[in-house]
């Protein structure tokens, strides 16, 4: 049910964001919210570690309804969550859910920065994050945004003070922001980055409680409430025509890939901030209380805002172009102001609502979504005034390049238009997220250009400059140069415009495992991004690999066609690990980029260029049993990595399990989460067990406690309590102690090492108490904790076995871990090898 109702909710959002990369037309009610924005000149930053983090209702309610500057510092872009809605994993998931942040900005009035951290997996303890992330890279990133953004009111979602009460990214982010509300104001704290932006001291410092923290309500009551303030955020925006709770459900909704579509509230609702580091305001609803958040505030500014909040008062909806004189003024003024950090500010600001209040409409766009360095492009300009105001247009720039559009007046609703032949310079760089085209480490991205940092998303490569003169006033509105289409079915949709390679070459898996010395055919696909392209493609290679031929020709003759080509690949003799990629030779350029396309209807379709690269993985692994039978939960991709070592995995419909269905099955496999998802496994769990019991073997992945419960008496056929016990450190000693179990000798011999190399954390919902008729394998531990033996059980249930593991194979697996292979081969085959000593007998 959760889930229907989920994609209800999505799906009715859905139709309202379909446009969000659409340019936004102002109402009238919209351009007077605002000038009221224009007018109040305080800034507030959260600060938190993932996207989904944020409370959205605060945010909204500091955008809205105090009507500050407000941005959301998510320190990760969310990079080891799961994906309800599509196949991006790692870090084309934190593509697709910085967009998401984005989308939920567009919606609550904030915005957005992240740093470069990654967000490389579950830690228990914030000493264990600030290892991975490099803690003085992030608290550096962290500086560098309060510095830039200069908000007077920072505020952690997480406390800083409770380590291990949470996720260590969630405390790391608090405590972080704790460290660098001092620092940001301290010359000899990251001076390098004084050459680009200038020291800032926030006046305050709080941390977003709530009741929960307390442990309970009555607790809560009972608190001392001094250093709290209260705010409540249930306000109705009768110009917006929404609550504040309902901004905030519409933004958190954007998170789509994390499910969380959720039902609005609605009502009153309180939020509370406890305060950190500066003074306690004398009212205590209101953060910014002592803070000058008026025009007084700069030099200069006491002018433009007499002139500002006349406008304001006065607000004409049915007619706003009166005011145009009175904003030009203003505008004028602002250039004269020397704070050029709210000068920059306030004239974006000012400048949009001129811009809407006159209905301009400028635009720049291609019929083409995307181009190649060296190229040219039509480009069609289009400026339109829809008002009486005397509009002139100076001259349009697309980046440099002046497109000799004469100096015309723009009279009221005639559309000036011109197509301009746009060069794309050689050097222009491809379009990719700009935290992706270096090499990181685990926990942190290389980012060379500092410029960069925290920002959301890689500026837009081209953009138009209209000069136009309002007035007499000259102001320069700057465009990026967008793709505009047609969809029958959607209507008018915009596109990022894109610059990319002339070709590109993927493979068809991400790992390839070599159960045996067979080569194997590689198939690797080539597709233009041009007319008319030919050229090579040769396959890099490690040592000890071997392929038949070094270099094969393609041809294709048109733009978005693909051509596939074949390598045959002989694996070494002995166990190895390397990686394959392809190398495009193109005109005298070298081209190792594959592209991926990220495109869903509530965001902005997304470009991006990785290394193309395939892990290759040479193993020596035994197993016995050829059928298996895979019974898939939250959803997984171990069908496709059984497959690659040989087995042939049949996907069992649970709706089509019955007594006899199973017995063709050397074993069964339940993917992870099957019995908090597929509902239709209580019906048929008695002939999953009855199938063990009959001789089968039953493998369960990891469950949580949480669901299953009320609908199963065990999911087991003894005693067994799920826990919420994980090992997250994936480089955790294990040792074995069932030494004798067949487990770790049939028909692979384990030992520790094949412990070695895995990725992310051990695994995760170990149960801790079990009946005696299971055997615990192994026993593993993170560091300073009490050590967990129930990652990996096994027991005998009639004439089969029954396994229950925690153990993260869904991840290990995927990546090609040779260890992690053996041991799920051991487990397919536990009581094969009875099975062929009595064969043996026989003949
Ligand atoms: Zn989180």
């Amino acid at each position: 049910m959760r889930y229907l109702l989920g994609f209800l909710t999505c799906s009715l959002f859905v139709l309202s964001t379909l446009k969000a990369q659409n340019p936004k037309n102002s109402s009238s009610t919209d351009i007077y919210h605002s000038i009221e924005k224009l007018n109040f000149l305080g800034t507030a930053l959260y600060i938190a570690a993932h996207p989904d983090d944020e409370n959205t209702r605060l945010i909204a309610y500091l955008a809205n309804d105090v009507k500050a500057r407000t941005g959301y510092l998510s320190l990760t872009r969310g990079d080891g969550g799961q994906n309800l809605i599509g196949p991006e994993l790692r870090e084309l998931l934190g593509v697709l859910r910085t967009q998401e942040l984005l989308a939920a900005r567009r919606v609550d009035g904030g915005e957005q920065f992240f740093s470069r951290a990654n967000d490389f997996g579950y830690s228990k303890l914030p000493s264990e994050t600030l290892k991975i992330w490099d803690k003085e890279d992030i608290l550096a990133d962290v500086v560098r945004t309060i510095r830039k953004f200069k908000p007077d009111v920072i505020i952690n979602r997480f406390d800083h003070r409770t380590p291990g009460t949470t996720h260590g990214h969630h405390t790391s982010s608090a405590m972080l922001s704790f460290e660098a509300f001092d620092l940001a104001n301290d010359t000899k704290a990251f001076p390098e980055q004084l050459s680009s932006t200038s020291t800032w001291q926030p006046r305050r410092l709080f941390f977003n409680t709530s009741w929960w923290f307390y442990g309970s309500q009555e607790k809560f009551k009972a608190a001392d409430k001094t250093n709290l303030l209260h705010m409540d955020v249930g306000t109705y925006y009768p110009i917006l025509g929404k609550s504040n709770n309902e901004i905030a459900s519409l933004a958190s909704s954007q998170h789509l890939c994390q499910g969380f579509g959720r039902l609005t509230s609605r009502g009153s609702e309180d939020e509370y901030i406890e305060l950190l580091k500066g003074d306690l305001p004398k009212d205590k609803s209101d953060p910014f209380d002592g803070i000058d958040t008026t025009w007084n505030r700069i030099d200069g500014g006491k002018a433009i805002g007499d002139i500002l909040y006349d406008v304001q008062e006065n607000f004409n909806f049915k007619n706003p172009t009166v005011h145009l004189p009175k904003l030009l003024e203003a505008y004028q003024l602002l250039q004269n102001v020397t704070d050029e950090h709210w000068k920059n500010l306030k004239t974006t600001q000012l400048t949009t609502i001129i811009s809407a209040i006159s209905g301009l409409h400028l635009e720049a766009f291609t019929k083409t979504s995307f181009t190649n360095p060296g190229q040219n492009v039509d480009v069609q300009i289009q400026a339109l005034n829809r008002s009486d105001i005397k509009v002139e247009l100076k001259s349009v720039f697309l980046n440099e390049q002046n497109t000799n559009i004469e100096n015309s007046v723009l009279k009221n609703n005639q559309l000036l238009e011109k197509k301009i032949d746009l060069d794309i310079p050689v050097s222009t760089n491809f379009t990719s997220p700009y935290w992706l085209m270096e090499k990181g480490t685990l926990g942190t991205y290389t980012v060379k250009n500092s410029d960069l940092i925290g920002k959301p998303e890689t500026p837009r490569a081209f953009n138009a400059t209209f000069n136009l003169a309002i007035n007499g006033v000259s102001i320069p509105f700057t465009k990026p140069v967008v793709y505009k289409y047609a969809k029958p079915d959607k209507g008018e949709i915009y596109q990022p415009f894109e610059v990319i390679p002339e070709a590109t070459a993927n493979f068809t898996d991400k790992v390839l495992i070599f159960a045996n010395a067979s080569q194997k055919k590689i198939p690797v696909t080539v597709k233009a991004h041009k007319d008319s392209i030919s050229g090579t493609i040769e396959l890099k290679y490690g040592k000890g690999w071997q392929i038949d031929n070094k270099s094969q020709q393609f041809s294709i003759a048109k733009k978005g066609d693909e051509q596939t080509v074949y390598f045959t690949l002989t694996p070494p003799a002995t166990e190895n690990e390397s990686s394959i990629s392809p190398i495009i030779k193109l005109n005298g350029k070298e081209i190792t980029k594959e592209l991926v396309n990220i495109a869903y209807d509530h965001v902005p379709t997304q470009t991006v260029l990785l290394p193309s690269e395939t892990k290759v993985v040479r193993l020596n692994i035994q197993k016995a049993g050829e059928n298996i039978g895979y019974i898939m939960g939250a959803g997984d991709e171990l069908p496709t990595s059984l497959e690659q070592i040989g087995y042939n995995v049949q996907l069992i419909d649970p709706s089509t399990i019955t007594e006899e269905s199973l017995k063709k099955y050397d074993a069964v496999v339940l993917g992870i989460r099957a019995y908090n998802v597929v509902d239709e496994l209580k019906f048929k769990q008695r002939f999953i067990l009855d199938y063990a019991k009959n001789g089968g073997t039953v493998v369960v992945q990891y469950n949580t406690a949480s669901r299953w419960g009320a609908q199963f008496e065990n999911i087991a056929p003894y005693d067994l309590e799920i826990s919420r016990d994980r090992v997250t450190n994936e480089n955790s000693d294990v040792k074995i102690i069932a030494k004798d179990n067949s487990l770790v000798h049939f028909p692979n011999e384990i030992d520790e090492s094949d412990f070695n190399g895995w990725v992310q954390e051990r695994g995760l919902y170990f149960p801790n108490k079990w009946s005696e008729k299971f055997t615990p394998v192994l026993e593993m531990h993170d560091e300073g904790e009490e050590s967990t033996k129930g990652s990996l059980l096994i027991a005998p249930y009639g004439k089969g076995n029954y396994i229950y593991t925690g153990l993260s194979f869904f991840r290990e697996l995927p990546v090609g871990v040779p260890g992690a292979y053996k041991l799920f081969s051991n487990m397919l085959s536990v009581g094969k090898d009875k099975v062929e000593t009595k064969a043996k007998i026989k003949g």
